[in-house]
């Protein structure tokens, strides 16, 4: 048994592990029946990435780089390798991610199984959409290029399909040309949530990328506000690379409680807002500070202590954004929890490949909430219901609770989606929803 965990630390479960070391070698199934799960890097939240009394196999040692063409941006990698490792070897040759999340600790393999969205997203759509072809490797030993040409069916099912599917082992993907590793960027303070919709609606138009952060404990008149974020890829020689690249910090133990209460969320929270005195502030960020904010302390995950915590993020579409995510707030600054980051952007209308992607057309928001066991439950079942009459969805990578009965309204396509499941592979969250 292995100590295999996903990011939130919650729920902890008992599997074993085999790591893929070549992407030329059949897979490791287990003769016993036990099922199988691809593992990459554990930064899904919850039981999505876990697979309860199975079997996880590594992605992590299939972590080489196969070619790249500095002249169309096209790379081909194995699948275990880190969007860290591909940022190090393209950003000083011009070239860059066309989807990251928050985040540069994931895999190839993990970005593709859940169809990763970033900042881009009103104008890039997801991971899925830069995907050009992959391998996928099947427990009775087919070995699938999968693309939209070949094998379309697996191709859509793969992309966003929760590693169900059979490891992919190696891809192919589009990079973006940039001029410069820095963002030229603009922080614009809010004051409520119907100023969120507006700069939305005018950003989106000039700005690639665009996210706001929100006090999600204000109430009444300042339900919503916060701090809005835009940035376009600078140009050439505009500023002077990072000598030393920043040491990071790391949160250093696992502690038996959360430092995580409503005390600490309140004074971020409002600290956090009025630390910007101006109306707006421009600067050049390098990359990483600007994409990867909370990378910058390792193991950040562990202030919540060992019950862990819960991400939520939903998606609710255009016609109901408003008012949806205006009671979704309300509901959260009543209960008097939530989170230090808490996330609120449009996606776009893109559609991907994924016959389980996530973003639709909308608006979306994500938050952590401290493990305090069946309140927090409860709070987030409260916030289904809006989800739901909304007509929106849950982001499986993110969760550990939803029910089968609202994943199966989230994704209507899921019965589409099981005819392509391999049968030797499951999941702690797949059995859970289907139960
Ligand atoms: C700080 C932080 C910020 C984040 N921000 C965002 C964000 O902005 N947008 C967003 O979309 N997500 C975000 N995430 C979630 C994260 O991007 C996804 O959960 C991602 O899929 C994790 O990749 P991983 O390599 O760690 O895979 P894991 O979490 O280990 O696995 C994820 C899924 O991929 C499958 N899988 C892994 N490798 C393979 C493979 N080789 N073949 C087939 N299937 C495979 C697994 O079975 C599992 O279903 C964030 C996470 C963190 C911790």
């Amino acid at each position: 048994m292995t100590a295999y965990q996903s990011w939130g630390g919650y729920p902890k479960l008992a599997q074993q592990a085999r790591l893929l070391r070549w992407r030329d070698a059949e897979l490791p199934v287990p003769g016993d029946g036990l099922s199988v799960l691809p593992f990459g890097n554990g930064r899904s939240y919850g039981d999505s990435c876990l697979n309860e009394n199975g079997v996880l196999l590594v992605a992590r040692g299939l972590d080489r780089l196969i070619a790249f063409d500095p002249a169309t941006g096209i790379l081909r990698c194995e699948a275990g390798v880190l969007l860290a490792d591909i940022l190090r070897f393209i950003v000083p040759q011009g070239w860059f991610v066309p989807v990251t999340p928050g985040t540069q600790y994931v895999t190839v393999g993990g970005a593709i199984a859940n169809d990763v969205h970033g900042k881009n997203h009103h104008r890039a759509g997801t991971f899925g959409c830069h995907v050009s072809r992959f391998e996928l490797l099947r427990s009775d030993g087919a070995r699938l290029v999968c693309s939209p040409a070949e094998n379309q069916a697996l191709f859509g099912a793969t992309i966003g399909g929760l590693g169900l599917t059979g490891v992919i082992v190696a891809a192919e993907l589009k990079l973006k040309r940039i001029a410069s590793p820095f963002i030229a960027a603009e922080t614009i303070r809010f004051d409520t949530l119907d100023q969120f919709f507006e700069l939305s609606e005018t950003s989106d138009r000039a700005y690639e990328y665009t996210v706001a952060w929100i006090d999600c404990l204000s109430r009444g008149r300042a339900l919503g506000r916060g701090i809005y974020l835009r940035g376009n890829h600078a140009g050439p020689f505009c500023c002077a690379q990072p000598k030393i690249a920043r040491r990071k910090l790391s949160f250093p133990l696992q502690l038996p409680f959360s430092l995580v209460n409503g005390l600490t969320l309140q004074a971020f929270n409002r600290l956090y807002y009025h630390k910007q005195r101006q109306r707006s502030l421009h600067a050049n960020f390098y990359y990483q500070p600007f994409f990867y904010p909370l990378d910058s302390i390792l193991g950040w995950n562990r202030m919540y202590g060992s019950k862990g915590f819960l991400q939520y993020q939903c998606a609710v579409p255009t016609r109901h954004a408003r008012g949806a995510m205006r009671e979704i707030l309300e509901r959260i600054a009543r209960s008097r929890t939530g989170s230090f980051l808490t996330v609120l952007k449009l996606f776009g209308a893109a559609t991907s490949p994924g016959l389980l992607s996530f973003p639709l057309p909308g608006a979306t928001l994500a938050l952590d909430f401290p493990n305090r066991g069946a309140p927090t439950f409860e709070l987030l079942n409260r916030l289904d219901e809006v989800v739901l009459a909304a007509g929106g969805r849950v982001y499986p990578a993110k969760d550990a609770r939803m029910s089968g009965d609202s994943f199966r309204r989230y994704f209507p396509r899921w019965s589409e989606f099981r005819r392509h499941i391999d049968p030797r592979f499951s999941s702690s969250f797949w059995r859970r929803v289907m139960e």
